[in-house]
C-alpha cells in the first residue's frame, strides 16, 4: 500500500502525473520496488499474466547489469552513460562502480520524470553522478547536456549502457540514435545491451505485452530477433561469449533458457 508515501516528482501517491502507467514504474513494480503507482502495479500484474517469468527476468537483467559493470571496471572503464537507467533499485551503477573507484563518473538518463527525480534525490551528495531527463531518440541532446559534459570525458573510454530499454524504441529512432552514441565514444569504450528477444515466449504473449505497453509512456514495446539486436553493436567487437541469454553472460554454462526472453551482449569499440 503506497497511500501516504511520497517521493520527489510525485504529486500524489495514487495519481500518476501523466495519468497512465510508465515503463520505468512497471519495471520497479516487477522488481518489488516501491516507486510505482496503482496503475503501474496493475500493468505489472497483466504483464505477469502474459509472461509469468517476467519478475525473474527483471532480476536476471539487474544481475547482468552488475556483472557487465564489474567487467568494464576490470578493463579500466571508469565512466558510465546509463541510458534508460530506470528507478534506482538494488545495485545501481554508481554504487557498483564507486565501491571500487570512488570517483567513477556515472550519468543516468531516463525519459521518466519520476525515475530522474528519485535518482537525483539519491545522488544529491554525490559529486560524480547525476541523472538527467532525456529521450534517447535525441542523442544530440544527451551528448550536449551540461551534466554529461561536466562529468564525462569523451576522450577517455566510456561504458554505454542500454540495458532492457531498446525494445521500447522503434527501429527508425533506435538504430540511428545508437549509431550516433557509438560514434561519440572513443576506442576502448564498451557498449552494453540487453534486449527482449522476439522468438520467445509465444507470439500471443508478446502481442499482449505490446498492447499493454501501448497504454504507457513508451512509444512501443517489442522484442527483436538476434540479428536485429546485434546490429546495434555496429563495428564493435563482441566480447565472449557474444549474444546469450541474459542470465548466461558471461558464463554460458547452462544452455537452458528457463523461459528467458531477454538476451545480452557487450561490445568493445575499436579504432
Ligand atoms: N536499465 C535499467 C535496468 O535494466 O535495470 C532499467 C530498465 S527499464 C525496463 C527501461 C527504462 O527505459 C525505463 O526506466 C524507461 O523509462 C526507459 N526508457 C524507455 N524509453 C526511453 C527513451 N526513449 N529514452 C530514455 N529512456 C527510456
Amino acid at each position: 500500500d503506497h497511500s501516504g508515501v511520497s517521493f520527489p516528482g510525485m504529486a500524489n501517491a495514487d495519481t500518476d502525473p501523466a495519468g497512465r502507467p510508465s515503463s520505468a514504474r512497471i519495471y520497479d513494480a516487477l522488481l518489488g520496488g516501491n516507486h510505482n503507482f496503482a496503475a503501474d502495479r496493475e500493468a505489472a500484474q497483466h504483464l505477469l499474466a502474459a509472461i509469468p517469468g517476467a519478475g525473474e527476468m527483471a532480476r536476471a537483467n539487474r544481475a547482468f547489469l552488475n556483472r557487465a559493470v564489474q567487467f568494464l571496471l576490470d578493463r579500466g572503464v571508469h565512466q558510465f552513460l546509463d541510458i534508460g537507467s530506470g528507478i534506482p533499485t538494488v545495485g545501481n551503477v554508481h554504487e557498483i562502480a564507486q565501491r571500487r573507484i570512488p570517483d567513477a563518473r556515472v550519468v543516468y538518463v531516463d525519459i521518466d520524470p519520476v525515475a530522474v527525480a528519485h535518482s537525483n534525490d539519491i545522488l544529491k551528495d554525490n559529486p560524480w553522478a547525476v541523472a538527467v531527463q532525456a529521450d534517447m531518440r535525441f542523442p544530440e541532446a544527451i551528448l550536449d547536456h551540461p551534466g554529461v559534459r561536466r562529468l564525462l570525458d569523451l576522450g577517455e573510454p566510456v561504458g554505454l549502457l542500454l540495458v532492457a530499454m531498446l525494445h521500447f524504441v522503434p527501429d527508425d529512432d533506435a538504430y540511428p540514435a545508437v549509431e550516433r552514441l557509438r560514434a561519440a565514444l572513443p576506442p576502448g569504450s564498451y557498449i552494453v545491451i540487453s534486449h527482449g528477444v522476439s522468438d520467445t515466449p509465444s507470439d500471443a504473449a508478446l502481442d499482449k505485452v505490446t498492447a499493454l505497453y501501448r497504454r504507457t509512456d513508451v512509444s512501443t514495446a517489442h522484442g527483436r530477433d538476434r540479428e536485429s539486436i546485434l546490429r546495434f553493436f555496429g563495428d564493435a567487437d563482441l566480447v565472449p561469449p557474444g549474444l546469450v541469454w541474459v542470465h548466461e553472460w558471461p558464463d554460458p554454462a547452462d544452455g537452458d533458457p528457463h523461459g528467458m526472453a531477454v538476451v545480452a551482449a557487450v561490445g568493445r569499440i575499436t579504432p
